[in-house]
């Protein structure tokens, strides 16, 4: 497959919504970068870049003004934008929102993006107030508590309520490839809600699962499990789609996640 292919995962439930993913297909950029590589901050070709992003907003139908980006920090941060901040992270001279691994919208016809390799996206809706957020969650983020953040953040910005959100968990690395060390295991058992549903030992050999650390953040904010979608393909699984870092060791490119409400 070489040509360049959107993968949907709006829910049906959540109508006007959208929530998107790029896969590795489509490009110019070659090598470990081959061929859709979305990011700049990775050691490609910039022009390639460019094109590269040039040929997924078209696919996406969407002008660089209407998508935003965050500078994706490992962190908890969150922000909430609109209209003024269209096109950072696209645009030249126009860098992402700093400091932030998650934005917020209710900005209708605006969409948010982030760059991903094996962390996962976070989707999530209020299908009442139509507000829109869109989240980088490594195992940084995720245990720093960014999952629960945005829900607060979408209570205090849109007076959002946990039974009108949907969340959807897109492709990152699975629970059968993302070994984790002591260190890390240990930071896991400390922080999670239920560190044994999300801890895994095999083989003598320790693996995190990070869509089920997600999931208990989010229904300790009290998420019912029914609005969590978990529509997570491991990205290291399926390296000939996606970008793994992981798989790759290290050097690879970035694809894309997209959200935003399309509008009435
Ligand atoms: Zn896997």
């Amino acid at each position: 497959m070489s040509e360049l292919a959107i993968l949907d995962l709006t829910p049906d439930q959540a109508l006007g919504f959208r929530f998107r993913v790029t896969t590795r297909h489509g490009g110019v950029s070659t090598g470990p970068f081959a061929s859709l590589n979305l990011s700049p901050a990775v050691p490609d070709n910039q022009a390639a870049v460019q094109e590269n992003r040039r040929r997924a907003l078209a696919a996406l139908g969407l002008t660089p003004q209407r998508l935003i980006g965050a500078e994706q920090t490992h962190g908890n941060g969150v922000a909430v934008v609109g209209p003024e901040d269209g096109g950072r992270g696209v645009l030249p001279d126009s860098p992402p929102v700093p400091g932030v691994d998650a934005l917020l919208t209710a900005e209708p016809g605006l969409f948010l993006f982030v760059q991903v390799a094996d962390c996962y996206p976070v989707a999530i809706f209020d299908t009442r107030r139509r507000a829109v957020g869109l989240a980088h969650c490594g195992w940084r983020g995720t245990l720093a508590g960014l999952p629960a953040n945005i829900v607060r953040i979408m209570a205090d910005t849109f007076g959002s309520r946990p039974d009108d959100l949907l969340v959807v968990i897109g492709p990152g690395i699975g629970p059968c490839c993302y070994e984790v060390g002591p260190d890390l295991a240990g930071q896991a058992r400390a922080k999670l809600p239920d560190p044994d549903r999300a801890i895994h030992r095999r083989a003598e050999r320790t693996f995190l699962d990070l869509p089920a650390a997600i999931i208990q953040q989010l229904r300790a904010t009290g998420l019912p499990e029914s609005r969590i979608l978990n529509r997570a393909s491991c990205t290291a699984c399926n390296r000939t789609t996606f970008y793994s870092h992981r798989a790759a060791g290290g050097l690879t490119g970035r694809f894309w996640a997209v959200a935003g409400w399309a509008g009435p």
